[in-house]
């Protein structure tokens, strides 16, 4: 099914059961919930897909333990539940970790968790110590984890000594306790996002339902409620039509960026038709009142070996949580700061004063092993899109991340904004909307995706058998036999048990059919096959070298990314006539300037220490 295109003129309006707005991971999850209960749906994003938070988050499934403190415990309950919903249906991506809680004694923090616990956050504040929280406040928070994770299958928490077998190198000095648990993580939930959108368009075809995605676009209500839709100020590439649709209902799930998108959503009109007059917002008051955090990753050798397989989650030295995560087998992950960011999202950057404020709290965990500036290989920062109303009193971190569903009233369609959630709770707060939506369409909700694994999904064992039936296919097309598992092993950890189908092979023949050759040609100096190229542009909506190196192939997380690979891929777009061969410097040029500025990502053999 197609959409009317307009190259100037009137076009006729492609009719649309609902239009999302953001293909961050919250727009995804709904809008595969809504095609699963058999509605057509549109997703307009201004930038690509998981351009925004989805991909500067702390990238954890977790039930928040911190969050218990504030007396969350529905948030705590749900998120839980989802943690292992997830684990289960998307296991090549949400993979099991566990955590360590360092401690300084078994006392402190009791009172102060108490006070929080019962709304005193002033007092929480002044009674919790310079100590931070002590072995008997964990245990306790680690007690109600337990139990409002009822049906998960996971070893039961505990408190442990420090230095025991298998557990984080922190200073033993310093922390002789800590409480140990487990959570998951979502290494790519830019990955992640993807396979939604790419279940949904299965959903689609099989439903015979219209499923389209729009990037680079925003869009414009009219007042009869039809949607213009519009190339994105930045990026236009070539002639892009305009879009006229006749959709049913919107929802604005834009994240961090839900009042800016409305301002542009709901043009201010004469306020005859219920628009708001010229210079009045679109809602009486904000909706979000947004966070930024940033992260760093580390490249130190000592440290993440002292890290070993688990996440330390931790208190820097003025109480905030902090967590320092293995991020392959290489990186450490540490995050994450928490202050108000009332601007535009897409401006927020790591802050040098961050920088310190993080290297300083790894510092007090493993003074033995401390990196320094040097060692950071690349920051990155988020805006969290928290609702604008807070407690009294409550610090950033204490903000709800419960997330809602917010509807316009003084909107000629019926119009939601969601405000809030988690990348755990993407799937249940698509559910939760999916069915708000479903009934002011006056229907009924025919299906849910509480059992529906992503595309990719497969378990340990079976990625296992996947990747050594890869790399004897890549060996017998040609690929040396020292690099055939590692290119195996990237494949399957980015696409899961799709990665034969990525290189268009059938990976149960073991390669018995016909291989071609040049889609095993490595990428450059990384290990990814060619083929790949064409696999995120023909079926995962990539557009741009961007979209390839930053969320489709999630390159620019490899410390040894190099020009050759960034020249490679982009001689990739233009065989496959995407961009223009004389375009490649400049777009090379562009890509390594953007993640200099935006992320102090330097390609190989750019970086300070550098050796070759
Ligand atoms: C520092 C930090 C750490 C976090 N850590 C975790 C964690 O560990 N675990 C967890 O569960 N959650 C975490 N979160 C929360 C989680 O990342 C976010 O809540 C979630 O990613 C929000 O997803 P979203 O789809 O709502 O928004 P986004 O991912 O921001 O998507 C919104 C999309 O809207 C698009 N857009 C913007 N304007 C327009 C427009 N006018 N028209 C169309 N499209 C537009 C953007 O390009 C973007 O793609 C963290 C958040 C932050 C900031």
């Amino acid at each position: 099914m197609t959409i009317g295109m307009a190259s100037g003129g009137e076009s006729t309006p492609t009719a649309v059961d609902v239009v999302i707005l953001g293909a961050g991971i919250n727009g995804a999850a709904l809008a595969r919930e809504l095609v699963l209960n058999g509605l057509s749906v549109v997703v307009i994003d201004a930038d690509d897909i998981a351009a925004g938070t989805t991909r500067w988050s702390t990238r954890l499934v977790h039930g928040g333990l911190r969050y218990l403190e504030y007396g969350e415990l529905g948030l705590v309950r749900e998120s839980l539940a989802e943690r292992d919903r997830l684990l289960r249906l998307a296991p090549h991506l949400v993979r099991p970790l566990g955590f360590f809680v360092p401690v300084r004694g078994w006392f402190g923090g009791l009172f102060a968790a108490a006070a929080r616990i019962l709304g005193f956050e002033v007092l929480a504040r002044r009674w919790a110590g310079a100590r931070g929280r002590g072995g008997l406040a964990v245990a306790c928070g680690l007690w109600l984890y337990d139990l409002l994770s009822t049906g998960s299958a996971w070893p039961r928490r505990c408190v442990v000594r420090s230095g025991a077998e298998g557990m984080p190198a922190v200073d033993a000095d310093r922390y002789p306790l800590a409480g140990v648990y487990d959570d998951a993580q979502m290494v790519y939930p830019e990955r992640f996002t993807v396979e939604l959108l790419v279940d949904a368009r299965s959903l689609a075809a099989e439903k015979d339902v219209l499923f389209r995605i729009l990037t680079r676009r925003t869009a414009r209500v009219e007042a009869d409620g039809r949607l213009t839709v519009v190339p994105a100020a930045e990026a236009v590439r070539g002639t892009v039509e305009k879009i006229v649709l006749a959709p049913r209902a919107i929802v604005n799930a834009t994240g961090a960026w839900v009042d800016h998108t409305l301002g542009e959503l709901l043009p201010p009109g004469d306020g005859a038709d219920g628009r708001p007059q010229s210079g009045e917002s679109p809602t009486a008051q904000r909706l979000i009142g947004g966070t930024k955090g940033s992260h760093l990753l580390v490249d130190h050798a000592a440290l993440r070996r002292a890290l070993g397989k688990r996440g330390v989650y931790a208190e820097a030295a003025d109480g905030r949580p902090v967590f320092v995560l293995p991020f392959g087998d290489r990186l450490v992950l540490v995050g994450t700061t928490d202050i108000p960011f009332p601007g535009d999202p897409s401006t927020a950057r790591t802050g040098t004063d961050e920088i310190d404020y993080l290297l300083a709290a790894v510092r007090l965990l493993f003074p033995a092993t401390a990196p320094s500036p040097g060692h950071v290989v690349q920051h990155y920062c988020g805006v969290r899109p928290l609702p604008a109303r807070r407690a009294d009193g409550r610090t950033p971190a204490g903000i709800t991340r419960r997330h809602m569903l917010v509807r316009l009233a003084a909107a000629p369609l019926p119009l939601w904004s969601i405000v809030g959630g988690k990348l755990t709770t993407c799937r249940s707060l698509a559910e939760e909307s999916a069915a708000e939506v479903l009934a002011v369409l006056g229907l009924p909700v025919a299906a849910t995706s509480r059992n529906r694994p992503l595309p990719g999904a497969c378990s340990l064992g079976e990625a296992e058998e996947l990747v050594g039936r890869l790399a004897t296919i890549a060996m017998k097309a040609g690929v040396p036999r020292e690099g055939a598992p590692a290119m195996a092993q990237r494949l399957v950890g980015l696409f899961g048990a799709r990665a034969g189908e990525a290189l268009g092979i059938d990976p149960s023949l073991a390669g018995a059919g016909a291989v071609d050759r040049n889609s095993f040609e490595p990428l450059g100096d990384c290990p990814l096959p060619r083929g790949i190229v064409r696999f995120c542009l023909d079926l995962e909506w990539a557009e741009t070298l961007a979209d390839l190196v930053e969320r489709r192939l999630l390159l620019d997380f490899d410390p040894e990314l190099s020009e050759a690979t960034l020249r490679a891929i982009a001689s990739e777009l233009v065989q496959a006539g995407r961009l223009a061969a004389d375009a490649v410097d400049s777009e090379v040029t562009a890509l390594r300037a953007m993640m200099a500025e935006r992320y102090g990502k330097r390609l190989r053999g750019e970086r300070l220490g550098d050796r070759d």
